[in-house]
């Protein structure tokens, strides 16, 4: 008999599956639906050679030592800080805003200072900050807002940004200085050999067995095992009992290119003009020579995989009454980004597996000093 039965193999249930394989001795039958370990940090090499991000471009930052030390164990890194344009007004002009952009936009000059009271003149007075409008108009102005996030937001979720939480937005802070680079982040950088050689590292333990191609519905009620880790979508896990949270999806087009490089940085944002809304240059992000070049179109879609929770309140509400079912399940454990519908990059799913890791260790033992 396993101890745990782990659903999902990404980054939730792969740090799950390590720590109580190695750190606690326990055994583990991790699963996942698809036929790859990795979840959405899924990497493979394409038809031509060339290393490519399964499910969109993926890139590593985190401000958590633990989180970064953690996950040194099973790769080494190469150093990469990701750079972004976005396309305005016919130029290319760097993403997150700072004194570069607005310089380049309207051909200026403007030094920090200058560029803070150019700021402050735009602004609107809104308080409190609820939206994703609020937290841009509230700090550029109604200009920039509808050139950079306007219509990205509105592809990206078929939302106006008025129906979405600050934090969407928010996690695009606008600077005042010349950094150009997306992230500002203390570690950055892609696991060397790829995410999936990573993941294979994590799971390669005698304690931990893996079945792909298995859906969690089709053996919940016939493998025995004591305890449940579940990173899928909490509501399906619920048989949608209370409906079914939003998630939005993306539509990847790959293309693969006879020339060695197709843009000057990592990703190339649309904010305005066509009905994707980015464009990725593996090899930007990789490192990796080759003679071609594969790059992807990102096409937000309603239905499909679901790839983003959708940050606000009346889908909260929904995910609080699922969460509230499972805090009364014992031996049920709900993590990750699916798990507890939160809008998390991987180091935050990392983290938020560690520390759940800690808590039934912790209750574990607690739970054995009772009993003897
Ligand atoms: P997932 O990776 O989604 O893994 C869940 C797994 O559970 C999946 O493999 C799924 O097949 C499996 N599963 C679901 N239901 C079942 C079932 N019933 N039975 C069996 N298996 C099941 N983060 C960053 O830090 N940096 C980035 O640059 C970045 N870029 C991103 C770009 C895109 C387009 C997307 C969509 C996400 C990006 N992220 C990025 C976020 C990152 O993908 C997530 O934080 C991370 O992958 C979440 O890990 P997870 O294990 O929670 O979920
Ligand atoms: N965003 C925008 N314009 C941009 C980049 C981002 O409006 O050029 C907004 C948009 O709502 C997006 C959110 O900020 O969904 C978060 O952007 P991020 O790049 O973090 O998205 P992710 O990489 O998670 O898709």
């Amino acid at each position: 008999m396993y101890d745990y039965l782990i659903a999902g193999c990404g980054f939730a249930g792969a740090v799950m599956a390590e720590r109580l394989a190695s750190a606690s001795n326990q055994k583990v039958l991790i699963i996942d639906k698809r036929n790859h370990i990795g979840g959405n940090a899924f990497d493979h090499y394409n038809e031509h050679g060339i290393l490519v991000h399964k499910y969109g471009p993926h890139i590593f930052h985190t401000n958590s030592k633990k989180v970064f030390e953690y996950l040194s164990r099973f790769t080494e890194w190469r150093p990469y800080e990701h750079h972004v344009l976005a396309s305005v007004d016919g130029q290319l002009v760097p993403i997150p805003i700072n004194l570069n952009t607005i310089n380049t936009l309207y051909g200026l000059d403007l030094s920090s200072a200058a560029f803070e009271e150019y700021l402050a003149s735009r602004a609107e007075k809104i308080s409190p900050v609820r939206t994703s409008e609020d937290v841009v108009l509230s700090t550029i102005g109604k200009e920039l807002y509808e050139k950079f996030f306007k219509g990205y937001t509105i592809k990206q979720w078929d939302l106006d940004p008025s129906e979405l939480d600050a934090s969407v937005t928010a996690r695009v802070p606008t600077r005042t200085n010349k950094d150009n680079r997306y992230f500002t982040d203390t570690y950055q950088a892609m696991p060397l050999h790829g995410y999936t050689k990573m993941f294979e590292q994590m799971l390669s333990h005698p304690n931990i067995h893996i079945m792909l191609n298995t859906d969690f519905e089709d053996i919940r009620n016939t493998i025995p095992f004591r305890n449940i880790i579940y990173t899928g979508p909490i509501d399906a896990f619920f048989n949608y009992r209370f409906g079914k949270l939003p998630y939005r999806s993306i539509d990847f087009r790959f293309q693969t290119l006879d020339q060695e490089a197709y843009q000057s940085c990592g990703t190339v944002n649309f904010p305005v003009s066509n009905l994707y809304t980015r464009i990725t240059e593996f090899k930007k992000l990789t490192g990796q020579t080759h003679a071609k070049t594969t790059i992807v179109f990102e096409y937000p879609v309603a239905d499909g995989d679901p790839y983003y929770p959708i940050p606000r309140q009346e889908n909260q509400a929904i995910y609080n009454q699922y969460r509230a079912l499972a805090e009364e399940l014992p031996n049920v454990f709900f993590t990750g980004r699916l798990g507890t519908y939160k809008y998390y990059n991987m180091d935050q799913v990392v983290a938020q597996s560690l520390a759940l890791h800690k808590k039934i260790t912790e209750e574990k033992i607690s739970l054995e000093c009772v009993q003897q």
